[in-house]
């Protein structure tokens, strides 16, 4: 009954540092899941596992109830069904234009020129952009890139949304903007994961909530069990 599940992960970075140690997660279809944790928790090592751009030392993601298939085809597979948008826009953003930045996804995943173009306008309205669609991305304010880079993951459609820290260092009202976005996926049936720093976010928004500390989890539960002295 579980999109995607992490079991027992261990992972090693190539220094030696030890970021995931012993990290169990298990996230149901449909569900709002916000993941709390201290920088350096793991938070971002774990997310990089769920479509399988990093593989555990030890342990098993399972998408599906399917252990992840390293292999080149199913990973492409895996990355057409969940989506992460990272935390700072820049490191996502690299084409001449919104427009075609928005459209790399869904064509890298081998789509139609029509298709892609046609997906990438449809997310464009969604995330409120499409008014910057032939714009270079290195003129764009922040939060213009934060929503072009939304986009780009809405464009391949996932089914599952991770979203490293969506709301760091945007201002009040662009954070609202964000999280109305993050809303509306989810009243359309899409799983989000959500990495953040704000207790009070995560208890107001999230279905279930992890807490993480040094690679593992340190408590989980409804917003309610977790944060019971509110
Ligand atoms: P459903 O939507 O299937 O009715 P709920 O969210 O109401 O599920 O939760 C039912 C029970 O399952 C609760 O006890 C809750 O703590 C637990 N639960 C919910 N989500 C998760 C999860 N992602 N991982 C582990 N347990 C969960
Ligand atoms: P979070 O997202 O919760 O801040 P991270 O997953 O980024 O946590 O980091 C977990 C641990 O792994 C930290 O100790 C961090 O310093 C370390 N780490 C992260 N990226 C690297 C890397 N590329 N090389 C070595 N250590 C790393």
């Amino acid at each position: 009954p579980y999109i995607i599940e992490a079991r027992n992960l261990i992972y090693d970075y190539p220094d030696g540092t030890r970021a995931l140690n012993g990290m169990t997660m298990c996230i149901k279809e449909g569900q709002k899941v916000a993941v709390l944790g201290t920088n350096g928790a793991g938070k971002s090592t774990l997310f990089l596992h769920f479509n399988g751009i990093l593989r555990p030392r030890q342990g098993a993601v399972l998408f599906n109830g399917q252990p992840v298939d390293y292999r080149h085809r199913s990973l492409i597979e895996l990355r057409k069904n969940v989506g992460i948008v990272f935390q700072d826009p820049d490191n996502q953003l690299f084409s001449a234009s919104v427009l075609q930045d928005v459209a790399f996804g869904p064509l890298n995943l081998g789509l139609d020129k029509n298709t892609a173009l046609d997906r990438a306008h449809k997310a464009m309205e969604e995330t409120e952009i499409d008014y910057l669609q032939n714009k270079p991305t290195h003129f764009l304010s922040y939060g213009q890139k934060k929503r072009v880079s939304i986009a780009g993951v809405l464009a391949m459609e996932p089914r599952v949304i991770v979203f490293d820290e969506p709301t760091a260092c945007l201002d009040p009202r662009m954070a609202g903007k964000i999280m109305s976005l993050l809303q509306q996926l989810n009243k359309q049936g899409k799983t989000l994961v959500m990495s953040t720093h704000d207790v009070d976010l995560a208890y107001s928004w999230a279905d279930y909530v992890y807490v993480l500390q040094r690679g593992r989890v340190a408590g989980e539960g409804t917003p309610r069990e977790v944060f019971a002295d509110r």
